[in-house]
C-alpha cells in the first residue's frame, strides 16, 4: 500500500471508528446472529486478485458488525467490562505500526524500558508494595491476560517448591495448589498446564455470606497435606471474584502462606483498578505478603485488551523457571546482566509493545481522570443497588462494594432465567452467576461511556420486565 493510500484509508478507518463509537448507544448490545451466519456471508475462497480497501471496509459493516456484541456499549453490563478508550486505540495502532518484537531488551530497548517504567508507575498509582518495583529483586511485566499471569505464577511457585527439579525432570513431587471455589477457572487451567493436575487443586471452603475464602480451612488443608507428605506449592487468593467480587482475606492467607513457605499469588483481575482511589485501597490489605499479584488494565482501566499487569516480589523463581538462552539470542546486553529480557517472564518468546497503551492512557487521563472513572462506576453501582433493595420483588444476596451488583428476583431460578433473557432481548446486556446455588443476575457497571442515564434506563427496563410490562423502545 502506498503512503498516500495508507493516509487515505487510515483516515477513513479512523472516521469509521469515531462514527461507530458515536453510534454505540443506538445498537442493541448482543449480536443476534445464529451459528454459521457470519461464515455464510463470506466467500468460500480467498480472493485471487487484490481487492479495493473500500470493499473491505464495506464488508466490515455488512458482514462483521451484525456478528459483533458491542462490548463498548454504555449498555453493556455483562461479565466484567473490557473497556477500551481512544488513547488506547491509538496506542494500539502505533504499536502495530512499529511492529517491534520486545522479547529481549536488545531487540527494542524502548519496548522493555517503557514497560518497566509503566509497571513502576502503576505500583505507585495503586499504592502496591514497594517490593514489586523493578529496582529491587522484584518487578512487573505485562502479560496478555490474567490467565497467563496465574500460569506463570504457578510455574514460579513450582520452581520454588521443587528447587528447580520440576523443570529438569517434570513434576514428580506431590505438589498441591489451593484456591476457593469462587476462584477464576484460569486457576484450574493453570494447574493442569503446569503439570500439577486438577486433583491436586484443593477447593478451600468460603464463608457462605461473603463468599470469601475461610483462612482456618486453608490452614487446615495445608497442614493435612504437609502431614501426608505432600508439598503445598501455592495459594491463589482472589481480590474481587468473577462471580460476585468477593474478597479473600489476603492478610490472613498471607500469614498462613509465609509460615509454611507457600507461594501466594493474588488475582485482582477486575477489582485491582479500584486501588487507584485511596478510599478503595482496603481491597489490597495484606498484599505485601503476596509473592505475586496481577490485575487487568484491560478490564477497568480504559486500556483495551490485551493488558494484564503482573508483579513478583522476587523475580528469581520466575526467571529461573522460564529462562533458556539459545545461541541465536545471545547478546552483549543480556550477558552484562544490566537489562531485563521480558521473554524470561512469560510463556511465549515474542511480545508486543503493549506499554504504549498504558503510557497513552495514563498520560491522556492522568491519575485523577482514571480515579474519576472508577469512582463514577462505583457510585452508579451503589445507586443501582439502592433501587434494587427498595423493590420488594428483588433481593441482593452478597455485598457489592465496587461496581458489580448481584441481584435476583426472590421468586426463583425460572423467573430469573426468564427475566435475564427478556432483559437481554431488550437491547441491554447482563450476565449471571450462581450464589448459594441460586441463579443470580450480575450488573457490572464499568463501561468507558456508561453514565447515570444508562443505568437509570437499565433499571427501568429490568423493573418493568420483572412486572411483565413490555419495554418501551429501549435504546435511542
Ligand atoms: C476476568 C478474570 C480473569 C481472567 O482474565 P483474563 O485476562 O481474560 O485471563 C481471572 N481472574 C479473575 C478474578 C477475573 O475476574
Amino acid at each position: 500500500m502506498s503512503a498516500e493510500d495508507f493516509r487515505l484509508h487510515g483516515y477513513a478507518l479512523v472516521d469509521w471508528i469515531a462514527e461507530y463509537v458515536a453510534s454505540l448507544e443506538e445498537r442493541p448490545v448482543r449480536s443476534e446472529v445464529r451459528p454459521g451466519d457470519v461464515r455464510r456471508a463470506l466467500p468460500d475462497h480467498a480472493p485471487e486478485q487484490p481487492e479495493p480497501f473500500e470493499a473491505l471496509l464495506g464488508d466490515v459493516d455488512t458482514v462483521v458488525l451484525p456478528g459483533v456484541t458491542h462490548w463498548q456499549s454504555p449498555y453493556f453490563f455483562g461479565y466484567f467490562p473490557a473497556n477500551a478508550s481512544e488513547p488506547a486505540i491509538l496506542a494500539e495502532l502505533l504499536s502495530a505500526s512499529l511492529g517491534v518484537q520486545g522479547m529481549l531488551w536488545a531487540t527494542s530497548p524502548a519496548c522493555t524500558e517503557l514497560e518497566t517504567h509503566m509497571m513502576d508507575w502503576l505500583v505507585e498509582m495503586l499504592d502496591l508494595p514497594t517490593a514489586f518495583r523493578s529496582d529491587g529483586p522484584g518487578g512487573g511485566v505485562i502479560q496478555d491476560s490474567a490467565s497467563s499471569a496465574t500460569l506463570v505464577a504457578l510455574i514460579a511457585a513450582r520452581e520454588r517448591a521443587t528447587r528447580g527439579a520440576a523443570n529438569r525432570r517434570g513434576v514428580r513431587d506431590p505438589l498441591v495448589v489451593y484456591a476457593s471455589p469462587e476462584a477464576h477457572s484460569s486457576v484450574e487451567k493453570a494447574v493442569r498446564i503446569a503439570g500439577i493436575g486438577s486433583e491436586n487443586l484443593r477447593s478451600v471452603p468460603v464463608d457462605p455470606g461473603t463468599l470469601a475464602m475461610d483462612p482456618a480451612a486453608l490452614a487446615a488443608a495445608i497442614d493435612a497435606d504437609l502431614a501426608a507428605g505432600r508439598i503445598p506449592a501455592a495459594v491463589v487468593a482472589t481480590v474481587g471474584t468473577t462471580g460476585t467480587t468477593a474478597f479473600d482475606p489476603v492478610a490472613e492467607i498471607g500469614d498462613i502462606c509465609r509460615r509454611r513457605g507457600v507461594w501466594l499469588h493474588v488475582d485482582a483481575a477486575y477489582a485491582g483498578a479500584a486501588a487507584l482511589c485511596p478510599e478503595l485501597r482496603w481491597i489490597n490489605a495484606g498484599v505485601e505478603k503476596a509473592d505475586s499479584y496481577c490485575f487487568n488494565p484491560h478490564k477497568w482501566m480504559l486500556t483495551n485488551f490485551d493488558c494484564d499487569a503482573f508483579w513478583v516480589a522476587d523475580r528469581s523463581a520466575l526467571v529461573g523457571a522460564l529462562s533458556i538462552l539459545p545461541e541465536y539470542l545471545r547478546n552483549e546486553a543480556t550477558e552484562s546482566g544490566a537489562v531485563i529480557d521480558y521473554r524470561d517472564w512469560q510463556i511465549p518468546l515474542g511480545r508486543r509493545f503493549r506499554a504504549l497503551k498504558l503510557w497513552f492512557v495514563i498520560r491522556h487521563y492522568g491519575v485523577s481522570g482514571l480515579q474519576a472513572h472508577v469512582r463514577s462506576h462505583v457510585a452508579l453501582a451503589q445507586e443501582f443497588a439502592g433501587w434494587v433493595e427498595a423493590d420488594d420483588l428483588f433481593e441482593i444476596p452478597v455485598p457489592h462494594p465496587l461496581s458489580l451488583v448481584c441481584f435476583r428476583l426472590r421468586s426463583g431460578d425460572d423467573d430469573n432465567r426468564e427475566l435475564l433473557d427478556r432483559v437481554n432481548d431488550s437491547g441491554l446486556l447482563l450476565s449471571h452467576t450462581r450464589v448459594g446455588g441460586r441463579l443470580t443476575l450480575r450488573m457490572a457497571i464499568g463501561g468507558t461511556r456508561t453514565e447515570s442515564r444508562h443505568v437509570e434506563r437499565a433499571w427501568e427496563v429490568i423493573r418493568g420486565l420483572a412486572r411483565g410490562e413490555a419495554p418501551a423502545q429501549m435504546l435511542g
